[in-house]
């Protein structure tokens, strides 16, 4: 074993050259982290037919899941959501978020744990289905697989991330104090508010992610109970940029005093060919005047097709059996100050301003 030499037989030259590099080193990093930041924010909408797998990627190359998919004998939804790691230059999932305990955002999980390695698990507190055989054997597989590193937030929460913030907005039916005071909704005037959901959906994780002035909502499968609670008497998360529309924007899903007051510049509607982006729903997003685009995941084959998005908007086309499983993706520019939505079938992009 070699000797090292200690300091203070280092001669006096020794010493200064030592201290010297010494400043060298510490001034490095925070040399480094005044300067811009250099990576892209990328957020995947994971196709997978009707379920929920949203990938998060910051510029420090940390990456957030939030859910799964189904649970399928073929791994088909983990093979997706590899293939989006791979095109983000990442092999592990850093956090692994599950808005809540249904087979279409946590089925997913043994497939992908036996794929990729997952760091710390993130949820909303115990499933509230357990008195149903099928909430009951989806809560006993997650808990075999994420005991012990499973962690539960509350709203207010923050994700350690650097430099995003990520703050949770919704957990187990509790909601964040509004973030920006002063902001009394007039939509909310004669609104009944909706009937509780005690159901998982209702229990569902949010979170809203911050770069610079880009702001990014992703509401699980919050149901329209909570969605006004977040609108009303009073605005609590002010406007967004971008915002995943709950529940795969079914049937009654998006509750237009929230809609409006959020101001999306662009909404994404994570459906399947025949779950979700009803005509309701798209009807609702689009008559909200402040919303610009709507991109889908899905063509909505069901219902009156008149609702869908322009098909350059749409990432797959096709009935689930014959998809190739398109992503949309969105990259943030490092300042936050804009960013481009892409078609993952075609490769067609638009870019927007951050407000
Ligand atoms: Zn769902």
């Amino acid at each position: 074993m070699q000797h090292r030499r200690p300091p203070r037989a280092l001669s006096r030259l020794g010493r200064l050259a030592a201290l010297a590099a010494a400043l060298l080193t510490a001034a490095a990093p925070a040399g480094l982290a005044q300067e811009p930041a250099s990576g892209s924010l990328d957020i995947y909408w994971i196709d997978v037919e009707g379920g929920a797998a949203t990938l998060v990627v910051t510029p420090a190359r940390e990456s957030v899941l939030m859910d799964t998919g189904w649970p399928r004998a073929d791994a088909r939804d983990a093979l997706r959501i590899q293939a989006a790691m791979d095109d983000a230059g990442i092999d592990r999932i850093d956090y692994m978020l599950f808005s809540h305990f249904h087979g279409d955002h946590v089925g997913g999980l043994p497939a992908l744990a036996e794929r990729v390695p997952i760091g710390r698990i993130v949820d909303h507190g115990d499933s509230v289905e357990l008195d149903r055989p099928r909430g009951r054997a989806l809560w006993d597989e997650y808990i075999g697989l994420a005991a012990d590193r499973r962690r539960s937030v509350a709203p207010g929460d923050k994700l350690p991330l650097e430099r995003i913030e990520l703050t949770f907005v919704a957990s187990h039916r509790e909601l964040v104090d509004t973030l920006e005071p002063q902001m009394p909704n007039p939509l909310c005037d004669g609104v009944t508010p909706p009937d509780p959901d005690m159901g998982e959906n209702g229990h569902s994780l949010a979170y809203l992610l911050s770069l610079g002035a880009f702001q990014f909502l992703n509401l699980g499968d919050l149901t329209p109970d909570r969605e006004h609670a977040l609108a009303c008497p009073e605005n609590r998360l002010g406007v967004v940029d971008l915002w995943q529309v709950p529940h795969h924007g079914g049937y009654g899903a998006i509750r237009p005093e929230l809609a409006a007051v959020l101001q999306p510049t662009v909404a994404v509607v994570n459906n399947g060919p025949r779950k979700g982006g009803t005509p309701d729903s798209l009807a609702v997003i689009q008559g909200t005047a402040e919303v610009g685009d709507v991109w889908q995941s899905h063509r909505t084959l069901t219902d009156d097709a008149a609702n869908n998005t322009e098909e350059a908007l749409i990432a797959n086309l096709t009935e689930e059996d014959d998809c190739e499983g398109h992503w949309i993706k969105a990259t943030v520019a490092p300042d936050g100050r804009s960013w481009s939505m892409t078609n993952g079938r075609t490769g067609y992009s638009r870019t927007y301003q951050s407000r």
